[in-house]
């Protein structure tokens, strides 16, 4: 995804380019818990074994996780009364996949799969790898136990700043706006906000722009047209500071405190010290958990090196790993992120991971695109 470039934020705003009520088919307002994959048996997805189908050489599978729980975390109870839930694959689903992986592959943690990728160590034939982002409370909650039963270490991608402040990231924030308000609810919020905020209104109008809304379309093809938009708009398009303020307000709003929130729902230094301790890894996802392709390259260095700074006080001077925020992945924040001192860096290609892969641009497949999970969905793609 190099294609955002943040100076199309500057036009005139034109809130007709809004979802609106009504247009909407899907709302993802959904209480109800658990929300659980269809698993179906059998074997891997065909496309992905036809990459590899006549390659002799090694290959490793390296999966991305996001959301895994059967109850989404929640303090007291959100504005509208009612228990809320985050889409997501449940424990069960999970662990039905892993298991399934391992019948078919061999299972490598990070510091092999950096090894064989430097050449020091030989992979099996095919194998994989699991990593999770985002640095869910989930993680340590419902995805460790599951690993550590199976005796698997995987790869965890923390953003810096759940570390550093009592605030929920902006695209977690929406996840649960969502899941109150609806699309069009949300989206009507959404046009009240941008009426009252010139900052809002500089961005907003491009998005009529009818490659832009391809953009949307491509980039959240898993969503309906509407949803996909509305991310869309509110990811890549709004200003990123007027947004986060914006979403900071609906936040508190209509389901509560933010700092309260953020506690239940990220890991904390407590668990990510067990679990490398473990002899899981923690790798960077950003400090600011924003599209680089969204930043100058200044502001990309800033990001990497704060995100590597927090991650190398907290936890040691370790070689790690980073997963792009987003999928985006940019020249500068390739530079950025080597820069940094980051070892590697995990796209959302969507590709079987080579041996000579470039470091930088090593492909990950979503749990979603493997038919041992088939037509589940996470919410946020991120
Ligand atoms: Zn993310």
């Amino acid at each position: 995804m190099d294609s955002t470039d943040a100076s199309r934020c500057t036009d005139a705003p034109d809130s007709s380019s809004l979802p609106r009520r009504g247009q909407g088919t899907v709302s993802t307002r959904n209480c109800d818990l658990p929300i659980s994959p269809l698993i179906k048996g059998g074997g891997l997805v065909p496309k992905l074994e036809e990459q590899i189908s006549r390659d002799h050489s090694s290959r490793c599978l390296v999966v991305m996780y996001h959301y895994v729980h059967d109850v989404a975390p929640q303090i007291d109870q959100p504005a509208s009364g009612e228990p809320c839930g985050i889409r997501g694959l449940t424990r069960a689903a999970i662990a039905e996949q892993i298991d399934a992986l391992s019948r078919n592959y061999e299972p490598i943690d990070w510091p092999k799969f950096y090894a064989w990728t430097q050449g020091r160590w030989s992979a099996p034939h095919r194998c994989f790898l699991l990593t999770f982002d985002d640095g869910l409370a989930d993680h340590a909650e419902s995805v460790v136990p599951i690993l550590q039963d199976r005796g698997l270490r995987s790869v965890f991608f923390v953003p810096g700043t759940i570390l550093a402040r009592r605030q929920m990231l902006s695209a977690h924030a929406v996840h649960l706006l969502l899941n109150l308000l609806g699309v069009d609810g949300l989206s009507d919020e959404l046009q009240r906000e941008i009426a009252q905020d010139a900052d809002l209104q500089s961005a907003e109008g491009r998005y009529d722009n009818e490659n832009e809304d391809s953009d949307a379309l491509r980039i959240y093809g898993y969503e309906s047209p509407e949803l996909a938009r509305l991310k869309h708009l509110i990811t890549w398009r709004l200003p990123i500071d007027a947004r986060n303020r914006m979403i900071e307000r609906l936040f508190e709003r209509h389901v509560g405190s933010a700092a309260r929130w953020s506690d239940h729902w990220y890991l904390g230094w407590k668990s990510l010290v067990e679990m490398q301790s473990m002899g899981h890894t923690i790798g960077g996802h950003g400090f600011d958990h924003e599209p680089y392709s969204r930043f100058s390259v200044e502001e990309c260095r800033n990001d990497a090196f704060r995100v590597a700074s927090v991650l190398r006080d907290g936890l040691g001077a370790d070689a790690r790993p980073f997963s792009y925020p987003f999928g985006d992945v940019t020249s500068a924040a390739s530079e950025a992120i080597a820069r940094a001192g980051f070892v590697q860096a995990f796209t959302t290609e969507k590709q079987w991971a080579a041996q000579n892969a470039d470091p930088l641009r090593i492909p990950r497949i979503d749990t979603i695109s493997i038919p041992l999970v088939s037509e589940s969905k996470t919410c946020c793609g991120v």
